[in-house]
């Protein structure tokens, strides 16, 4: 794919790298934001408006004053999310659930009930919006909130990372408020990279697979762990961080590639030789998907003790034509949304056409590249017009179907595809 223009950008705030979880786009000469702190400055100014105007709806939802209803959360999710409706119902009442439980814990009463903790797992394909909800929700409720990849993560004693490292990003996400972290969302991507890799554990040491799960195991419940403050290796000299984690959420996602044929033995069926033809064998698969149960998981090779301590376990679909068209513009940040805005700020107007919006769709169709794949098609489209929109005559710009094709066709976007 064509080298990403933006590979070097950082947010001004936050400090955030422009990557495939992190949007930061050039707002100002020499002044570039991540899409999250728009949002934030953004928010705070419709806040800031709505109390001037004596507005009783300015309330925020923040956990410590009040937890928005699942519905609520649900709502808020379809303004950054398109479709997975499935995933989001089961993460804004697992959310919900999460937040009453740590304020049931503050007025907390002699026969009380204990309410479980219910960390979340989301199976479904790369780039269908994994990520993208859990730091949704923690944008909605103003909580700390960190992504940390499970490949990273190593038993410790071995070359990687210690698993206690994954709550430094945490701390470092709230300045190192401890008391903060303990409330916060920690997304574990690519939970089925730490699979156990055989079903004989004795074969091998299995240090990245399930002495990784083990390790996890005790974050995931719900203890009070040791966190070296800078990440890394744990070292006798570094002063440690003791963080409890049984408020913390964690959500964990994964493609889990292969698990559809687990649930169709389970189920008795065959995902292939149907006689069919792609289409319909690759919707019977799809389908498959919502028939996922824990032992599924097992099945793949998480241990039952992990697959316990993620009790809500929910799966995303694959994004089809119509929803990558939306994704393109329906999103409170969607990329065209976004270009739009940058044009807006040098005083011009940008507008794409429909067909423009179907062709760059057929690309990340052709090319297999989903949603992730839509901001590097557009990013290659707009890189000319970004160099000479400002310093020129037109106060309009519009992207159309020919413009779309000239320019990938210019920038090489098929032979970097097949590469
Ligand atoms: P993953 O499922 O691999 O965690 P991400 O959430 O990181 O995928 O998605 C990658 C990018 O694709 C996101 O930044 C977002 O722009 C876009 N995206 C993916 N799925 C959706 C969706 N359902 N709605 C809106 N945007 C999406």
């Amino acid at each position: 794919m064509a080298k990403n223009q933006s590979e070097d950008l950082r947010c001004a705030l936050c400090g955030a790298y422009d990557s495939a979880h992190t949007t930061v786009v050039p707002v100002l000469e020499g002044l570039s934001l991540c899409t999250d702190c728009i949002d934030y400055i953004d928010s705070r100014r419709d806040e800031s408006v709505r109390s001037k105007k004596g507005s009783a709806k300015g309330k925020s939802k923040k956990i410590g004053n009040s937890i928005p209803v699942p519905k609520e959360i649900k709502a808020f999710l379809d303004q950054y999310v398109i479709g997975q409706d499935e995933a989001k119902k089961y993460l804004s009442v697992a959310v919900y659930n999460h937040y009453k439980r740590i304020n049931q814990q503050e007025n907390v009463k002699e026969d009380d009930v204990d309410i479980e903790k219910s960390n979340i797992v989301m199976v479904g394909p790369t780039g269908t919006g994994k990520t993208l909800l859990a730091k949704s929700i923690a944008r909605l409720l103003d909580v700390p909130f960190t992504i940390v990849d499970a490949t990273v993560l190593t038993e410790a004693g071995y070359v990687g990372e210690d698993i206690e490292s994954l709550l430094t990003r945490l701390l470092q996400a709230c300045d190192y408020d401890v008391e903060k972290a303990q409330k916060g969302i920690v997304f574990i991507d690519e939970i089925d990279k730490i699979a156990r890799k055989s079903d004989n554990p004795s074969i091998t040491r299995d240090v990245s697979g399930e002495g990784v799960q083990q390790g996890l195991l005790k974050l995931l419940e719900g203890s009070v762990v040791l966190v070296p403050p800078n990440g890394g290796r744990k070292h006798p000299e570094q002063k440690m961080i003791a963080v409890d984690t049984k408020n913390i959420l964690f959500i964990c996602g994964g493609a889990f590639d292969g698990i559809e044929r687990k649930i169709a033995s389970r189920l008795n069926t065959h995902t292939v030789g149907y006689g069919q033809d792609e289409l319909s064998r690759k919707q019977k698969r799809d389908n498959l998907m919502r028939y996922i149960l824990p032992e599924d998981l097992k099945s793949f090779g998480l241990i039952p003790e992990i697959i316990g301590r993620l009790p809500v376990l929910t799966s995303l679909e694959p994004l089809d034509r119509e929803a990558l068209r939306r994704i393109l513009t329906e999103p409170k940040n969607a990329i065209v949304r976004q270009y739009e805005r940058l044009f807006e700020l040098d005083g011009l107007k940008l507008k794409f056409t429909d067909e423009a919006l179907d062709a760059i769709v057929d690309r990340a169709l052709k090319y297999k590249l989903g949603a992730r794949g839509l901001r590097g098609i557009v990013e290659t489209i707009m890189v000319d017009a970004m160099f000479e929109a400002p310093s020129g005559e037109k106060k309009q710009f519009i992207v159309d179907k020919e413009f779309v094709e000239t320019q990938l066709n210019k920038a090489h976007f098929d032979d970097l595809q097949q590469a």
